[in-house]
């Protein structure tokens, strides 16, 4: 995507509208999130005798992977939620995971089951995925989530989406009839945000590699949300002045020369530890355009392991009968 100005010299804007946009800090909701799970942990144990159980399990020994799910795993122990590992070898075979997901499936101190992504090529991932029980599917990737998803009935909803929901909410951002335009239509991110922001009443446009006018589209948005996976593609063409926007998307940049295209600020990040995290959405122009926007780091990635913890509790909660 040609770019008009390097940031790296600040440029005026003319299409600037503010000077100081609201950041939409998603580490507070993400604390906001995790103190409303104390107490309802405490329920779960005073009815079933136990606390919240969540397995997750972790094919292979993927670096990135394991820091995930640590994280996943502390943050559950902190909260009181009990939580496994499994740790199967890379070179298990989709039949010998079908019998483990299954065996978890049956285990009545397991409420919430996380099979981490990606899986090694050999395994069929979506098979996987459709043998967790549905009411143990934290991750609201099976069928049976998607499709209550999409009728508007309860169900357990994809954590990532549901924290970009919790972030425009606690901010007091309106949603119902307002121009929502999501960039990306994956199951995990692009779908299931488009069908929460219509369950909001908001007017939902979803965007892919083969729409045409891309930035037109995205300029007609009062809420933009980007989830392609591609660093810093979402530029001021794509962004309506006023505009909020929240960037889901996490890439580690490398590159000096692309980390000197993303302003003095991520340079300097770079300079001082050679890579540095940027979102789908290019920081400078997302700040001089944005009414509102979510920072990368800081911003949706936070959400999402406390919108799994809020799962595994809902997941407790019917299975203990504390919900319908
Ligand atoms: P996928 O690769 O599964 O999907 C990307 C989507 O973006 C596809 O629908 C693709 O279109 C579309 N796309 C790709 N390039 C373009 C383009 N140039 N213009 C328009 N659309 C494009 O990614 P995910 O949905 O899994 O993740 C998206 C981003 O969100 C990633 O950066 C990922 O790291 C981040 N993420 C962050 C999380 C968090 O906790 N904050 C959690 C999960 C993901 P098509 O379908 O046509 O190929």
């Amino acid at each position: 995507m040609p770019r008009k100005a390097p940031h790296s010299t600040p440029q005026p804007n003319p299409r600037k509208i503010k000077e100081v946009a609201q950041i939409l800090d998603g580490n507070k909701v993400r604390d906001q999130i995790l103190d409303e799970c104390r107490p309802r942990i405490q329920r779960v144990i005073d009815r079933s005798g136990r606390p919240p159980g969540l397995a997750v399990v972790l094919v292979g020994a993927d670096p990135a992977s394991q820091v995930y799910v640590r994280n996943k795993t502390k943050t559950a122990e902190s909260l009181g939620i009990y939580g496994e590992t499994i740790t199967p070898d890379a070179s298990i075979t989709t039949d010998a995971l079908l019998q483990l997901v299954r065996a978890l499936n049956l285990r009545p101190e397991i409420d919430g089951i996380l099979v981490q992504l990606p899986l090694p090529a050999h395994i069929d991932s979506r098979q996987i995925l459709n043998a967790v029980a549905p009411e143990k599917d934290v991750d609201g990737f099976h069928p049976v989530n998607a499709g209550l998803l999409s009728i508007g009935a309860p169900g357990l909803r994809p954590c990532t989406p549901s924290g970009v929901i919790e972030i425009l909410k606690r901010h007091q951002i309106p949603m119902a009839g307002r121009n929502a335009v999501v960039v990306g239509r994956s199951n995990i991110v692009g779908k299931p945000m488009a069908m929460l922001l219509l369950e909001e009443n908001a007017t939902v446009t979803i965007c892919h590699s083969r729409t045409a006018d891309l930035p037109a589209v995205c300029r007609t948005a009062d809420i933009l949300v980007a989830a392609i996976g591609r660093p810093a593609a979402i530029t001021a063409d794509h962004i309506q002045p006023g505009a909020v926007v929240i960037d889901v998307g996490i890439n580690a940049v490398t590159d000096r020369a692309k980390a000197e295209t993303l302003g003095p600020t991520k340079l300097a990040a770079f300079d001082k530890r050679g890579t540095v995290l940027v979102g789908d959405v290019h920081p400078v122009d997302m700040a001089e355009l944005a009414s509102a926007h979510t920072p990368v780091p800081g911003g949706v990635g936070p959400l999402t392991i406390a919108l799994l913890m809020r799962n595994t509790i809902e997941a407790a909660e019917r299975r203990v009968g504390l919900r319908s």
